[in-house]
């Protein structure tokens, strides 16, 4: 088999890349390979937000442009990505006073957040309950989606579009000459030579993969929990976060309401812990009481890919041409996916990334000691 293009991973990077070299007019033949099914990794486990609240210039400027990708696409792919915000609950003057130069920085950057106060809080939620909270960031531009309907979405447009999807087939090595990548060794034997480039898009996973190239890319797998009640009329719209516990409710299309919490557990233990359940419903309940009679359907945990500085690791992997990274969203990845998907397509094309914020997230910021700094991570 050749590749113009091999894909390792069908998760939201994976998905998103090839659609958008295919958008970008790339010819050669796409191939995406995931060992397990496509979504399988972190993209399906994960609660579908969107938002370009952020407190890093990075961040906020990469989502304010992946927004308009995901407003497009719409139109373009089908998705059905709704734009109904999401809102900072406030609890304490300090969280406040941070939350106000947050605006600032978001409006500088063309992200129109504004504060609320006292019951303003209400108008964007008149179904929850005020009690502590003194004041609320919102964030108009926010929004959610379900993530497994964007897998099958994607699915059947990367199909028509001529992409060549193998599930089940797993990357076992890269074979590289000169600094190149020149051959996919599969899981069952089979083999795929590479016409262009790799994009290493396989989430915790891609570490095994690059390590025996000598490059380990500074990832941790930080375990993350979830979980969905049965469906409610609707009675939430934006996705609500509780800012001081890093709590948050999000009302999904079904009717479900998924709750998350910050839970602490160590790293790469994927079990389920009961103990989440409980912080979510005290934290959450006390502005959304109408969940306490909820039935509750599935918990389920997935991995947050963390590195040093809370942003992904974006672009060519150090000492090879044409193999390209992308991992390490530190929980954000999802909502990522379009802008990261075109940017990986802009290096595989042209050799570079199209915008100036891209390119702070190369692999050797690392030991360049060029770290980047995110605070606004939760759950
Ligand atoms: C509980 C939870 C909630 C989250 N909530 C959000 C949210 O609201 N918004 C948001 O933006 N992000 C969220 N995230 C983060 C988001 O899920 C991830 O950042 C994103 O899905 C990463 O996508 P990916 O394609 O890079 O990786 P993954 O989805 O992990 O995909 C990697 C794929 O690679 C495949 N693979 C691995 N090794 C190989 C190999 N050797 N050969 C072939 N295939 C291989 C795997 O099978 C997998 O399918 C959440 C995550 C969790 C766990």
């Amino acid at each position: 088999m050749r590749a113009g293009v091999a894909i390792i991973g069908g998760g939201s990077t994976g998905l998103f890349t090839a659609y958008y070299l295919r958008r970008l007019g790339y010819e050669g033949e796409v191939i995406i390979l995931d060992r397990s099914y496509l979504g399988s990794g972190s993209t399906g486990r994960c609660a579908g937000g969107i938002r370009a609240s952020f407190t890093s210039e990075v961040h906020v400027a990469l989502m304010r442009e992946s927004i308009k990708e995901w407003l497009r696409l719409r139109n373009e792919a089908g998705l059905p990505f709704r734009q109904s915000g999401y809102l900072w609950l406030l609890t304490t003057e300090e969280l406040v006073k941070q939350h106000e130069a947050l605006q600032r920085l978001h409006n500088r950057l063309g992200v129109p957040t504004r504060m609320l106060y006292g019951e303003e809080v209400l108008s964007v939620v008149p179904s929850m309950k005020l009690g502590d909270v003194i004041a609320a960031l919102h964030d108009p531009t926010a929004g959610k989606i379900s993530p497994l309907k964007t897998v099958w979405i994607m699915r059947r447009n990367l199909l028509k579009l001529g992409v060549k999807i193998l599930e089940y087939v797993g990357v076992e090595g890269i074979v590289t000459k000169e600094g190149e990548a020149v051959t996919l060794k599969l899981s069952g034997g089979g083999e795929v030579d590479i016409e262009d480039s790799v994009i290493v898009a396989a989430g915790y996973w891609s570490k095994e993969l690059l390590r025996p190239l000598g490059y380990e890319p500074p990832l941790k797998g930080d375990p993350h929990h979830l979980m969905i009640t049965e469906k409610y009329a609707p009675f939430l719209e934006p996705l609500v976060i509780h800012k001081a516990s890093g709590s948050y409710i999000v009302q999904v299309g079904s009717g479900g309401v998924i709750l998350g919490t910050e839970y602490p557990v160590p790293e790469n233990d994927l079990s389920i812990h009961l103990g989440f359940i409980g912080r979510a419903v005290r934290y959450m309940s006390r502005y959304f009481p109408q969940i306490l009679d909820a039935n509750l359907l599935r918990v389920w945990t997935g991995y947050y890919i963390k590195t040093p500085d809370h942003h992904p690791i974006i672009g060519r992997v150090p000492g090879y041409s044409n193999i390209y990274l992308a991992t390490g969203y530190s929980g954000h990845g999802f909502m990522m996916a379009p802008i990261v998907g075109k940017e990986l397509a802009n290096y595989v094309m042209k050799g570079k990334p199209g915008l100036p914020e891209t390119r702070k997230l190369v692999p050797e910021r690392y030991e360049r000691g060029e770290l980047l700094e995110e605070k606004a991570i939760f759950g």
